[in-house]
């Protein structure tokens, strides 16, 4: 029988504790910080490298680490074995050491099996691995359901490597552990949950994955700091092997996830891309498509397709779950991707920030949309008699004007806020003030999204 770990010991931090905001209007400094902090760490599926991070993210919320032991059946998949590196290095026949871990950790691929051995350049080369397009990069690889050990280097280093005898060492333990992800969440009025998801398994490399690790966490002090309808489930996991066993071991409660996203590359200098989550028209998806076409800022909108991060699994049809991917360039887009390039300098604050208001921004339209019903809708109401109504002249309507009449308009009790965002154009924070001042003079009432799904008229359910 396998136990699975959860460390409660840290239910929340007290005030005085309480760290830096990381969501705080400083331009994103403080998540780069938080982002350079992170990034010397050699991580991995499993290992203290994840657990370090976790311990790191802990410092700004109150995670809980768990922790599932090797060899546990996760659907079609199991538990690996734990992988921990000590040091790595090929040393000339000198004893110069020609490629040194402790310089970059991602000159050790990833999952290595220990090697302790003298060879020859030809013995060596089929375990040295290089990027001949970008020749002076240090490329990412990885064998982690494949026995092997190899290095990682620049390809004019590889070009330049002398026949030698050359000793090789991985100082690695791979044996039965542990795999680790931490765990938030923050209880809401609503038992309805939103998830917010990141891999935390790649090392020194900074949009992908620490940039996505710093927003989630901003993201999650924010919303400590106020009153939410929904709530919220954080989760910082290995990535593929990480979101089956959270599935896997949240599989009855799924169900009350209505709406998430995985964050991801969210810290470069391009424009926000949103890809949708399996469903294509979830209210998440129109969410962030409404909230990305009011910034006034460029964006693109990708379909749903079964490649790239742990909406993968989130979205398997057993699953089927309204989750979509958030990032700025997509992995694979850009040309530092999975190179020593995609570094501290790549990311940027500026960018870090956008990429948590728009989060935050879509949140809000999330937690504040709602249906409602036009209590007067024979012909409009005479809203100057409700105080509501300017002298307009001539002239078109100002916006505020203009969301008074699309509410009262489209509120019948089949259409959303959102819904009337999307026709009108108008802002949410005028479409909110609108439906506020026009539910406080009793023009409107909020319903249940039901009534716009039972197949009865709900306005005239509002009359009766
Ligand atoms: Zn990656």
């Amino acid at each position: 029988m396998h136990d699975i770990v959860r460390d409660t010991s840290l239910v929340s931090l007290k005030e005085p504790d309480m760290p830096v905001d990381l969501s705080a209007d400083d331009g994103g400094q403080a998540m780069h910080r938080f982002i350079s902090e992170m990034y010397p760490i050699c991580r991995s599926i499993t290992g203290d490298g994840v657990r370090k991070t976790i311990d790191l993210i802990r410092k700004y919320i109150p995670l809980t680490t768990c922790e599932v032991p090797s060899g546990l059946q996760v659907f079609d998949w199991t538990i690996p074995l734990e992988w921990n590196i000590r040091d790595a290095f090929i040393k000339n026949g000198a004893g110069e050491r020609v490629v040194d871990f402790r310089k970059s950790n991602l000159h050790v691929v990833g999952y290595s099996g220990p090697v302790k051995a003298r060879m020859s350049l030809a013995e060596l080369k089929p375990h040295l691995f290089s990027d001949p397009d970008r020749p002076d990069w240090i490329p990412y690889r990885t064998s982690y359901y494949k026995a092997a050990w190899g290095f990682c280097i620049s390809h004019d280093q590889l070009l330049a490597l002398p026949e030698d005898n050359y000793e090789v060492c991985i100082e690695a333990l791979l044996e039965p552990g542990h795999l680790t992800y931490g765990d938030l969440r923050l209880l809401g009025r609503s038992t309805d949950e939103i998830l917010v998801s990141c891999h935390v398994c790649h090392p020194s490399l900074c949009n992908d994955n620490l940039s996505g690790i710093a927003v989630a966490t901003a993201l999650a002090q924010h919303l400590r700091n106020r009153d939410h309808r929904y709530t919220y489930r954080f989760v910082f996991i290995p990535g593929t092997i990480g979101s089956i066993t959270w599935l896997a071991l949240n599989q009855s409660h799924v169900g009350r996830i209505k709406h998430g996203f995985v964050l991801t590359c969210a810290g470069d200098a391009g424009s926000v891309t949103y890809k949708k989550s399996r469903r294509g028209n979830a209210e998440i998806d129109r969410a962030w498509s409404y909230v990305l076409d009011q910034s006034g800022h460029p964006f693109a909108i990708q379909d749903f397709s079964p490649f790239g991060y742990d909406e993968r699994q989130y979205c398997s049809p057993g699953f089927n779950l309204p989750v979509g991917v958030v990032m700025r360039t997509p992995h694979g887009k850009f040309a530092e991707y999975h190179s020593s390039a995609d570094n501290l300098d790549f990311v940027r604050p500026d960018a870090l920030r956008d990429t948590l208001e728009k989060a935050i921004a879509t949140i809000e339209v999330i937690e504040s949309n709602g249906y409602h019903l036009n209590q007067k809708p024979f012909c409009e109401p005479k809203l100057g008699d409700y105080g509501l109504y300017s002298a307009m002249g001539g002239l078109s309507p100002p916006d505020y004007q203009l969301a008074l009449l699309w509410v009262l308009n489209m509120s019948d009790g089949h259409n959303s806020l959102l819904d009337i965002g999307e026709k009108s154009k108008l802002s949410w924070a005028m479409l909110k003030q609108a439906a506020a001042a026009l539910t406080e003079a009793g023009l409107l009432r909020p319903v249940e999204p039901k009534l716009a799904s039972e197949g009865h008229d709900p306005r005239l359910a509002g009359l009766a």
